[in-house]
């Protein structure tokens, strides 16, 4: 037997019906299907005439709504359709057949919806991921850019400061040969006095 599964029809809250925990469902005569907490909030309004939470068809309550249980009683399966002529048993098989291809047809289209909703939210984050690393990339480039113009100033820099300290040693050396020719010349001189 395949497992259908039945949500209760106001969008926000989709309730699983099968399996709810007070067994409970409400129908109405537009097909479709409510959990008890929805159902109590539909019938309990003072109106006679309410909207359908789902397609807003005009129900009125005394006779488009009805409570049901999810797993009514060996007794009650065994006599709901007893006494019914065979017609007319087929006639309300047709009717709550129509009503389940009703209901998997619906939630076929709201799967699909959300599929496409999902998968165009997917596009957006990817379009959104993809500009904000080409922006992380750009801003990347740019500081290695920096970074290498920085590296090269630097470069620069220890050159001429290796260049400056060449000069420096040179113009030492030249100071220290004529210190030593000033005192070679001081030293002859005084032997000559
Ligand atoms: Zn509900
Ligand atoms: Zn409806």
């Amino acid at each position: 037997m395949c497992d259908i599964t039945l949500y209760c029809n106001v969008k926000k809250c989709r309730k699983i019906l099968n399996a709810t925990d007070d067994g409970i469902i409400w129908i109405t005569r537009c097909s479709h299907a409510f959990c008890n907490d929805d159902g109590i909030h539909l019938s309990t309004t003072a109106a006679k005439y309410v909207p359908c939470p789902a397609c807003k068809t005009q129900l009125d309550l005394k006779h488009d709504i009805v409570r049901k249980e999810t797993n009514p009683s060996e007794m009650w399966k065994s006599t709901i359709l007893a006494g019914l002529k065979p017609e007319m048993i087929i006639d309300i098989v047709n009717r709550s057949f129509s009503f389940w291809y009703y209901q998997m047809s619906n939630e076929n289209l709201y799967q699909t919806n959300l599929n496409k909703h999902l998968k165009y939210k997917m596009l957006e984050m990817k379009t959104q991921y993809q500009s904000e690393m080409n922006k992380l990339n750009s801003e990347l480039l740019l500081t290695k850019q920096k970074t290498q113009a920085a590296n090269q100033d630097l470069e620069n820099q220890i050159r001429k400061t290796q260049e400056l300290e060449s000069l420096l040693w040179e113009k030492n050396r030249c100071l220290q040969n004529a210190q030593m020719t000033v005192a070679d010349l001081q030293r002859r001189q005084s032997r000559m006095l």
